[in-house]
């Protein structure tokens, strides 16, 4: 991590929950978020979960967000929910373009900038996820996945780039207990990070996921271009989030 960049370790909750598991592992969090040190924490959780998160979570130091966004202000799209709805319960990011939305939901990287768009239209901040498959990276190719996954973000311009946020999750990564090396990790980062320069915001903050753990989390914050964490399984225990947390001391 660049000592001139702050750490943000971010959960994502995924479909986990319901509200009694939620409260004891909100209240976990609010008693030990000091433990963060230096790093910034935020719970992206479920859509009808943002109120709970609101409650607990207001005048604390942890920040909430959604896990989607619809491209749309406003309409018949049932089902949707649009960035102003988020912002009515005090959201401050919004994941754009998880791995599990492009394969499950066939989210392009086009509809996945829109997505960043729409958040940043009303004062969110997108998280915007990219990465590769396992048969990219064996085929050579994660490079290339990555510049055309970002093409359409980096599109948006560098006002927009200066208030979004990059996550790099490798899909062969994402919940299978296999995590990048620091190395693999920090190269596929500084060509995030080189992308970013060229479009007038290197300072935008580039977060690592994929099976993010306690016992990884601080050779992964020492990589140069890793300015944080999005972290799925280990963020539903308060003790695991905490401690990656704290490994950015
Ligand atoms: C994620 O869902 O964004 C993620 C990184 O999951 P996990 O940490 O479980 O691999």
């Amino acid at each position: 991590m660049n000592p001139s960049r702050s750490c943000l370790v971010m959960g994502n909750w995924k479909m986990h929950g319901n509200l009694a598991d939620n409260a004891v592992l909100l209240a976990g969090l609010v008693a030990g978020a000091q433990r963060a040190g230096h790093a910034q924490l935020a719970v992206c959780v479920p859509f009808p979960y943002l109120v709970q998160a609101q409650q607990a979570l207001s005048g604390s130091a942890i920040s909430w967000g959604a896990q989607d966004v619809s491209v749309h202000a406003h309409g018949a799209y049932t089902g949707e929910v649009s960035a102003a709805m988020l912002a009515d319960f005090g959201v401050s990011w919004v994941l754009c373009g998880h791995s599990e939305r492009r394969a499950l939901h066939a989210e392009t990287s086009s509809v996945v900038a829109a997505k960043a768009a729409a958040a940043l239209s009303v004062g969110l901040t997108p998280v915007v996820c990219v990465g590769e498959t396992l048969s990219d990276r064996d085929a050579d190719n994660a490079d290339c996945v990555i510049a055309d996954q970002l093409e359409p973000v980096l599109a948006l311009g560098a006002d927009a780039l200066a208030k979004m946020v990059i996550a790099y999750e490798p899909v062969w990564a994402i919940g299978t207990g296999r995590t990048a090396s620091p190395e693999q990790a920090q190269a596929i980062h500084s060509l995030i990070r080189a992308a970013l320069v060229q479009h007038g915001s290197g300072a935008t903050p580039i977060l690592y996921g994929g099976s993010v753990k306690p016992a990884n989390a601080s050779a992964l914050f020492a990589q140069a271009d890793i300015d944080g964490a999005l972290v799925g399984g280990a963020s539903l225990v308060a003790e695991d989030f905490l401690n990656i947390a704290a490994s950015a001391a």
